[in-house]
């Protein structure tokens, strides 16, 4: 069955996941448009799409209003990176505030749908765990991550008002930490750390004693769940978990990269940033039984994909 092509505006599309997720519409045969303001995204994530007919930029704040026709919209706008939405906490919460206000504004006006990319982080440092989306979270709401995590947490309120009180079709993911090629340099977050310590001989900084946990996704998996969110049937909104159930430690994540890339870097221990949470891991179960979704990318072949990206970029210079 051919489906008809779409117009999607997918806001935050220059950035890491938004720029792959454009790849993949765009490979289906939509129009995508995206809107950016380039606070973390880059160019060179979607250069190659630039002379497409069917693609088309705009920089825009999202915190500002947009007027345009789309048929549905993913909004990824948002800093996701500990250092990038603590340069500017202010602006991060207004982005996630004002920003899905400005954008549910815009699905309202249309009539059409919405997806919202949401977080692991909207659990906090959970105490029940894995983490299944009827779990209320345990987040500081004055810390230093509340900016991002309370924000998130608005946001998906937000969501689900616009979805009560006016009947706008939403959908909510609640991403879990997804790596792959387009991950920022300079982005602080664990996997692009260890990546360009161990490909540049420096020594890996474990925060902590390293044995807080995390569960990994490759961006591919992820980009899949999010589409096949949206393409859902109208009654299902989520909350749903979109990440990898296999849990690790970090430190066993610095080994397996140092194995892999065959470098003979030291640990340096540093200190633990203030409310890293402890433990992380997405109970999958309701993406399975309502999007027939599930990770398939192991983390040794997604890492390699990885590595490979940032050895690229490190003969370019
Ligand atoms: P990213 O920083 O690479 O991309 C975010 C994009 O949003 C960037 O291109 C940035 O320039 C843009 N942006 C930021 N503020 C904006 C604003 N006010 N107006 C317009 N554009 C703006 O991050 P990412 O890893 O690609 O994350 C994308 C989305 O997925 C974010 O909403 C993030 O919260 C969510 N998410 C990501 C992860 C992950 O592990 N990568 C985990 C959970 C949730
Ligand atoms: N981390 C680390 N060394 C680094 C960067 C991060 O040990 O160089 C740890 C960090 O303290 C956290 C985990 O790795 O426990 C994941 O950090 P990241 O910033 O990637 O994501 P988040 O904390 O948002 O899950």
């Amino acid at each position: 069955m051919i489906t008809p092509s779409k117009r999607i505006i997918v806001t935050g599309g220059a950035g890491f996941v938004g720029s792959h997720l454009i790849d993949s519409l765009l490979a289906r045969g939509d129009e995508v448009l995206c809107v950016d303001n380039f606070y973390t995204g880059q160019k060179a994530n979607i250069a190659h799409h630039l002379l497409d007919a069917k693609f088309e930029l705009i920089r825009h704040d999202v915190t500002f209003p947009l007027y345009l026709e789309t048929d549905e919209i993913y909004h990824l706008a948002c800093p996701a990176a500990p250092i990038h939405y603590q340069r500017d906490p202010v602006q991060t919460l207004k982005t996630s505030v004002h920003g899905s206000i400005n954008m549910l504004g815009l699905a309202k006006r249309l009539g059409v749908r919405i997806l919202q990319a949401s977080t692991s982080e909207v659990y906090g440092d959970p105490e029940v765990h894995p983490q299944t989306e009827s779990y209320w979270g345990n987040v500081n709401p004055i810390g230093l991550r509340s900016c991002y995590d309370e924000g998130k947490r608005a946001a998906e309120t937000l969501f689900f008002d616009y979805h009560r009180q006016h009947g706008l079709e939403i959908k909510v993911a609640r991403i879990f930490n997804t790596y792959g090629p387009r991950m920022h340099v300079n982005d602080g977050r664990v996997v692009s750390n260890f990546i360009l310590q161990a490909l540049q001989g420096q020594p890996i900084t474990l925060y902590g004693d390293g044995l807080q946990t995390r569960s990994f996704c490759y961006v591919d998996d992820l980009v899949a769940g999010l589409i096949k969110l949206m393409d859902s049937p109208a009654e299902f909104t989520g909350p749903v978990n979109l990440g990898n159930p296999s849990e690790m430690t970090i430190k066993a994540l610095a080994e397996t990269i140092v194995e892999i890339v065959g470098a003979g870097s030291a640990v340096e221990y540093r200190d633990l940033p203030s409310d890293d949470p402890k433990q992380r891991q997405p109970d999958i179960t309701l993406a399975r039984a309502k999007l027939d979704w599930a990770p398939s990318v192991a983390l040794r072949s997604g890492l390699e994909k990885t590595i490979a990206y940032f050895d690229g970029l490190l003969s370019a210079q």
